[in-house]
């Protein structure tokens, strides 16, 4: 694949892509929206069916509690840059396919070399998979800070989850000020970069927890 100057670029090789056959059940593919000198880039799992006929990210329910919960932590979504593991609508919203987020990875990765945000918001298992391959869990690591090439990546659970299961609001919002915490924390001093990941080691993977 080639890479691409810029996110304008990169999303009009989204609109046109056939990498997989969800290129051709899709409406409008949804490559991610959002300023491209963005802090934080938030990474959800696939369009629904209003992301699709809409051809914008977020913009259903879970799309309403995202907005929510920036808002209370003192964000925007004009601010931040949204987007997901996939860029095509799954028929019926199944979950992605290995080979569709293979696919699609290319895509996400040259956003996230574009942008190169201070902290990537991981909604969901799916983002949590692809993004930080190995963390296998949501419930063991949601609300905490994960470093990877001096990026911090905070995993919290995907806001569509905490529509169906109320008792998770509350830890979804307490997640969402880990995350102000974090952006508070780093304008004061800088992100602290692991060794290995200064040196150009392959798995610079940290932990810093914000909640003991
Ligand atoms: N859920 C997602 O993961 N992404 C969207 O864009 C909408 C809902």
């Amino acid at each position: 694949m080639v890479s691409f100057p810029d996110l304008a670029a990169l999303g009009e090789a989204v609109h046109d892509c056939r990498r997989c056959a969800l290129g051709s059940s899709r409406t409008h593919a949804v490559p991610g929206v959002g300023p491209q000198n963005a802090r934080i880039v938030i990474v959800g799992e696939a369009p629904g069916q209003m992301e699709d006929q809409q051809g914008e990210p977020f913009v259903g329910a879970a799309g309403k509690l995202l907005d929510q919960l920036l808002r209370g932590i003192g964000l925007s979504r004009a601010e931040v840059f949204i987007t997901n593991v996939l860029k095509c609508r799954p028929p019926g919203n199944r979950d992605p396919l290995p080979e569709e987020a293979q696919a699609c990875a290319p895509y996400l990765d040259q956003q996230l070399a574009l942008i190169k945000p201070e902290v990537v918001l991981i909604l969901g298992r799916h983002a949590l998979a692809r993004l930080l391959p190995g963390h296998d869990s949501i419930s063991r690591v949601h609300g905490r800070v994960l470093f990877k090439n001096a990026t911090a990546y905070i995993p919290i659970y995907h806001p569509a989850a905490a529509l169906y299961n109320s008792f998770l609001m509350q830890t979804l919002e307490q997640d969402f000020q880990a995350v102000r915490t974090y952006l508070d924390r780093a304008a004061r001093q800088p992100a602290p970069v692991p060794a290995a990941s200064a040196a150009g080691g392959t798995d610079p993977d940290h932990q810093l927890s914000l909640f003991g």
